[in-house]
């Protein structure tokens, strides 16, 4: 009988909800295109889009549905250099990045961020992306430097992320001279990796495709990995979205990839600590504390102030610092007290600003602390939330990825925060919307002058393949997502904001011993949505996660940007920079190494450091002046920084 495509439907359908098909072992599936690309944030989206305009065809694979992501859920501020003022060059930019990552970073990386700032902000203009606009019809910036920024070159969006991905969705829907398939609620699981003397290249991978329960064997000359961070390690402490389990560090790694920095995670500082529900939820940034913000610790004491003119680390560090010695709150937190913003006739003023330029912020912190925080009138109960990995895979400035000896993994490339390199110890705040394009074009574009595969060349498919079909229908006593918490208890303990030696030694023999636990875990055998089979697959990568950072962390003995150690004072300024780097020399035995880096100049270094110093003290001496001349100064910033106020907010000072 011709059966017609509803014929077809209908059958499979019955099919498909019987016990019949539900018996059978999962297939695989062939497929081959010419790139595939995993995860389907800013750098996914842009990688296929840019592979495809190259006249690819590409797979983009993404296990949350297609763009959801950190890239929708964020703020969606983006750095744009240049965008308040010419003075704003790549040298100023690129330094900027080095030097407030502790030099840790690779150049190369800082030199492409800077150079393509401006080119990439623009691609996501023609894609829709729409910026708030002065008189004259240029793009305003939120009118102030973000926390150790040197300049004012972050633009906002009306609707913050959610901006920001539909226009990668319509990027994905243009028409080009390429092809471009999507797969969501697909796990990207392992790839196919070749092995000679000279180098390893790579050719594929495995995918297990949730909603048509199979396993997808795909077949390319390339792959870029863009699985984003690793915060779900953190949870519940933590901002980002539960797909950021690792999966590219730990899945590059596997295939030979050396990792950098994995010691270096960002934990942003204010996010809120009640109720569970909002706990690890981001409710503000250094530069929204305002000019007169301070931090407390639980006795009322001020512990950090001028905050404004701080970095992330630098506020993370003074709050995990109070909490470690005792002085935190019942909830492990200190307090942002904003509430000498609002002494003087600069008080409605700075709630319009704030408003119209962290409305999403007060949102969370309204419905976590209540209106009168909302309205900056009680200081706010703030811990730090794991928020950004600024390690990751080692790679060149195109995400050409790195083995074990810096040689090139043929056709593997990186991008956005799964690539390591460019922040260093600490990430600048709105630079990874643009990281994430900058990256993702580059790496798309060189994936698809990858040369073709070599045909008959022997890779580990067969045996990537039976690992993952062996797990299915077995019989455990543990589940993976019971040592997925345990997991993540311990490494906010251990790993998180405040770190030590004896705790984090700890820590890594435990890990080894979860690692043979989850050999023993329960797997179902079912083929659709098999959340056991996820569990595991995740809590793996999450697993060797912690093991690269537990390790990296430990061999970094000194204090650094995001990494603080309670057990000794913070590295000498005018050490050589090194970066640490590990990769897997044998099966459960990972390599600690540390490759040296070229420190910025002298001259730049105390440029950038006087220029912080100045604003430091701006903003002190702005505190002792009369109410009413400091309100004067601060209702003009606000007026700047809002382009205008409204003449509500504005009274006599
Ligand atoms: C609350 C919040 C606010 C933020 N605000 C800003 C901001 O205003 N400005 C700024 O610059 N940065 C901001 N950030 C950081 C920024 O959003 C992220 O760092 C950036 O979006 C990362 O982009 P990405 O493409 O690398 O990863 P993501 O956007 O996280 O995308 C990762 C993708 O990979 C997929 N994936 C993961 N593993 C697999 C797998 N094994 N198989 C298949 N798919 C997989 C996921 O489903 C997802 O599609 C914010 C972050 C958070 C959490």
């Amino acid at each position: 009988m011709k059966m017609t495509k509803k014929h077809d439907w209908i059958l499979w359908s019955v099919l498909s909800n019987s016990n019949y098909l539900r018996a059978l072992p999962m297939q695989v599936v062939e497929k081959q295109y010419d790139v595939v690309v995993v995860g389907s944030g800013g750098a996914g989206t842009s990688a296929a889009v840019a592979a495809r305009d190259q006249g690819c065809s590409v797979l983009l694979v993404s296990k949350d549905p297609i763009n959801c992501s950190d890239s929708k859920i964020s703020e969606g501020i983006v750095t744009v250099r240049g965008s308040e003022t010419d003075k704003d060059t790549e040298t100023e930019l690129s330094s900027n990045i080095r030097i407030q990552g502790d030099d840790i970073g690779r150049a190369e990386h800082a030199r492409a961020f800077a150079e393509d700032s401006q080119s990439a902000y623009e691609w996501m203009r023609q894609q829709g992306l729409k910026p708030h606009f002065d008189e004259s019809g240029k793009a305003k910036t939120l009118g102030m430097a973000m926390g150790g920024h040197t300049q004012s070159r972050s633009i906002d969006h009306a609707n913050g992320g959610l901006d920001y991905a539909h226009a990668l969705r319509q990027a994905l829907t243009e028409k080009q001279n390429g092809h471009l398939d999507y797969m969501e609620d697909a796990w990207f699981l392992d790839l196919y990796v070749q092995e000679s003397e000279q180098r390893i290249s790579v050719q594929g991978g495995l995918i297990y495709h949730a909603a048509d329960g199979v396993l997808v064997s795909v077949k390319a000359q390339a792959v870029v990995l863009a699985c984003g961070g690793i915060g779900t390690l953190y949870f519940p402490h933590t901002d980002t979205m539960r797909g950021n389990t690792g999966d590219a560090y730990a899945i590059a790694a596997r295939a030979g990839a050396k990792l950098v920095d994995m010691e270096q995670i960002q934990f942003i500082p204010f996010a809120a600590v009640n109720p569970p529900s909002h706990q690890g939820l981001i409710v503000g940034e250094p530069v929204s504390a305002g000019a007169l913000g301070v931090i407390r610790d639980a006795t009322g004491k001020v512990i950090l102030s001028e905050i404004m003119a701080r970095t992330r680390a630098e506020c993370a560090a003074a709050i995990a610092q109070a909490v470690e010695e005792g002085r935190g709150t019942d909830h492990g937190g200190c307090y942002l007290d904003l509430t000498d913003n609002i002494q003087g006739a600069s008080a409605e003023p700075f709630r319009y600003v704030m408003k119209t330029k962290a409305g999403s912020l007060l949102k969370v912190v309204r419905a976590s602390m209540g209106s009168s925080a909302a309205r900056f009138e009680v200081p706010w109960e703030v811990k730090p939330s794991a928020h950004y990995c600024m390690g990751g895979i080692a790679t060149d400035e195109n995400g050409q990825v790195f083995d074990a000896n810096s040689q090139p993994i043929h056709g593997l490339l990186a991008a956005g925060q799964a690539l390591g390199g460019l922040h260093g110890s600490n990430r600048l705040g709105s630079t990874s919307l643009a990281e994430a394009i900058i990256f993702g074009r580059r790496a798309g574009y060189q994936a698809a002058v990858s040369a073709p595969l070599n045909s008959g060349s022997d890779t580990n498919e067969k045996s990537v393949i039976e690992y993952y079909l062996s797990m299915l229908g077995r019989d455990g006593e543990s589940y993976g997502i019971d040592i997925t918490r345990a997991l993540q208890k311990a490494c906010w303990k251990f790993i998180g904001p405040a770190r030590n030696e004896k705790d984090m030694s700890e820590l890594k023999d435990s890990i080894s011993q979860r690692e043979q636990q989850l050999d023993d875990c329960h797997v179902s055998s079912s083929k659709y949505f098999n959340q056991s089979f996820i569990d595991v697959v995740e809590a793996r990568n999450l697993l060797q996660c912690a093991t690269f950072i537990v390790q990296s962390a430990l061999s970094r003995k000194r204090s650094l940007g995001a990494h603080f150690r309670t057990d000794s004072r913070p590295d000498n300024l005018g050490k050589r920079p090194f970066s640490v780097q590990c990769f897997w020399e044998s099966e459960g035995q990972l390599k600690i190494v540390h490759e040296d880096r070229e420190a910025s100049p002298v001259g730049a270094r105390i440029k950038l450091r006087m220029q912080q110093g100045g604003k430091i003290l701006m903003l002190k001496l702005l505190r002792h002046l009369p109410l009413g001349l400091r309100d004067k100064i601060l209702i003009k910033k606000y007026a700047a920084a809002a382009g205008g106020l409204p003449k509500e907010n504005v009274h006599e000072a």
